[in-house]
């Protein structure tokens, strides 16, 4: 068995005002729980009202103060890069308390999750010195002997709360803190009671890295904490990754104060096979389109269609994946499937599949936890699906996917969007015309061709229908993080005698 390494472990302290602190009053903590052996790591710090409220007069304050509002762009996206120092002079400890904290592969946080974060803080902290507005041409509505000057700035929004999931803990919070610094804004994040470790461990790089005081706040706890972000009068804007639950319940307490919000929200995205793929490739693709990060990834390609001709060959290869994946602990390098976030995530996918089959789906392969420790459950392939099912309907962020099969390429369309999500969708063929044709009619705010679960930092991110409110990453980030301020000057002509 490999005995994980051990990280250095934060020291438990929010980051609020500047400095680390302990709780007011709290002092209820909870436990940090390695996915893989169910082992406690350590306790931390469960945050009342009044910690949050705390933290957002701090960002409120260093927002309003005059250094803050005087500080050149350019020098706030220097903090960012200060930051991106700190964090890959501290890479692999950071993966490394990741990965026992979440439970994703040591090869992934390493590659992907921490090369993720620093080049985050370098793509916005590249932005802060490019946030611009537009001139306009102004027509009077009565011809007059004046001329006016138009323009617009795009303002930061204020104090951002940013709340955010366990699946890629350190990455998000770096999607929520870069922006904001980097368009002027302050920021309170609140990290996922299931993963707050990279998050305290940010929390003491940032005191390092020397950002003004109330700048980055960082408060720990359940969903509570974020219910008080939502409802604090002096957050401006919430910045969620999580549920679709949760984020109508933001959505609703948003209404309230009128809060600007963007929401990251659930799929069920289509892998969409058609006969002339080079089915190799799609076969591998469609694997891991699913099966990365144990299907915990909000793209993730949770429903296969598969063209009719190509339907066996494509299903035996994926289940063959499948079934071949070895599960195991994250700091194990022939691991290829690390375990689900938690027992009750576990649980959570095992009911559905249940359901699922219940309702008449046919497990090709998995449907079943592995005996030992930890929250592993098997790669899970499932046929016999129809569209009305619990399983094609709901997201399960877990390992499982159902293959259908696409006996008519008219009704590809339709079955890709007959979701109530719209995050992503990928499309697997060699023909280009097909390729463009239907990227057009997929309703997502994502379309992969040959590939899947590729973000990249300068394209929008986001999703339509029940998948969400708004873009993160790219330009949309700046609509995101500013308001537009339109102003308008009079020049008179007579007074001033040209
Ligand atoms: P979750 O909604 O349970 O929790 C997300 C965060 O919200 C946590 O920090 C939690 O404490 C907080 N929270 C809970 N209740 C709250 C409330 N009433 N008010 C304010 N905050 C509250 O989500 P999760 O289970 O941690 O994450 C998994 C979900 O995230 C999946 O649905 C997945 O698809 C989604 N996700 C979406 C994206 C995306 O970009 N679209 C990315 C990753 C994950």
């Amino acid at each position: 068995m490999t005995v994980p390494p051990a990280p250095t472990l934060p020291s438990g302290r929010l980051l609020i005002d500047g400095a680390l602190v302990e709780p007011l009053r709290s002092d209820r903590t909870l436990a940090a729980v390695d996915p893989a052996t169910g082992r406690n790591i350590m306790q931390f710090p469960v945050c009342d009202a009044d910690d949050v409220d705390r933290a957002v007069q701090a960002a409120h304050r260093c927002f309003q103060s005059d250094a803050w509002q005087m500080m050149r762009p350019l020098d706030r996206g220097r903090l960012l890069e200060r930051l991106a120092l700190l964090v890959e002079r501290e890479r692999d400890d950071l993966a490394a308390l990741e990965s026992l904290d979440s439970g994703k592969l040591l090869a992934v946080t390493s590659a992907i999750d921490l090369q993720f974060t620093i080049d985050g803080l370098r793509y916005f902290g590249g932005w802060a010195s490019k946030v611009m507005g537009e001139t306009v041409t102004h027509s009077p509505l009565v011809a007059e002997p004046a001329v006016y000057r138009a323009f617009t700035q795009r303002r930061p929004v204020g104090v951002v709360a940013g709340i955010t999931p366990w699946n890629f803990p350190i990455g998000q919070a770096i999607q929520k803190i870069a922006p904001a610094i980097a368009f002027g804004c302050t920021v309170v994040l609140k990290p996922s009671e299931e993963t707050s470790l990279t998050a305290l461990r940010l929390g003491e790089l940032i005191a390092e890295a020397g950002f003004p005081a109330g700048a980055v706040n960082i408060v720990t706890g359940e969903g509570a904490v974020g219910a008080a972000l939502v409802e604090h009068p002096l957050v401006r804007k919430i910045a969620f990754t999580g549920s679709n639950a949760t984020g109508q319940s933001i959505l609703q307490g948003a209404a309230r104060s009128m809060k600007r919000v963007t929401l990251e929200l659930g799929g069920k995205s289509p892998t969409i096979v058609l006969a002339d793929a080079d089915l190799d490739r799609a076969i591998v693709g469609a694997a891991g389109a699913i099966f990365a990060n144990s299907g915990q990834i909000c793209t993730a390609g949770s429903r296969l269609l598969i063209e009719a001709p190509i339907y066996d060959r494509v299903l035996e290869g994926v289940c063959r994946i499948a079934q071949d994946l070895r599960l195991g602990s994250p700091f194990d390098a022939a691991t290829q499937m690390g375990p689900l976030i938690s027992a009750r995530q576990r649980d959570r996918v095992g009911a559905l599949v249940s359901a699922g089959l219940a309702e008449g789906a046919v497990a090709l392969t998995g449907a079943a936890m592995p005996d030992g420790e930890g929250w592993f459950y098997r790669p899970t392939v499932l046929a016999g699906v129809g569209a009305d099912m619990t399983v094609m309907r709901e997201e399960i962020f877990g390992p499982v996917v159902c293959a259908v099969k696409v006996e008519d390429r008219a009704d590809i369309v339709r079955m890709a969007n007959d979701t109530s999500f719209g995050l992503a969708a990928s499309i697997w063929t060699r023909d280009i015309d097909a390729a463009h044709l239907l990227a057009d009619r997929i309703d997502a705010g994502t379309v992969w061709i040959n590939t899947h679960n590729v973000l990249d930092l300068a394209m929008p991110f986001g999703g339509n229908k029940l998948s969400g409110v708004g873009r993160e990453f790219g330009s949309e980030a700046m609509q995101a993080f500013t308001e537009p301020k339109a102003v308008c000057l009079r020049l008179d002509r007579a007074a001033a005698g040209f």
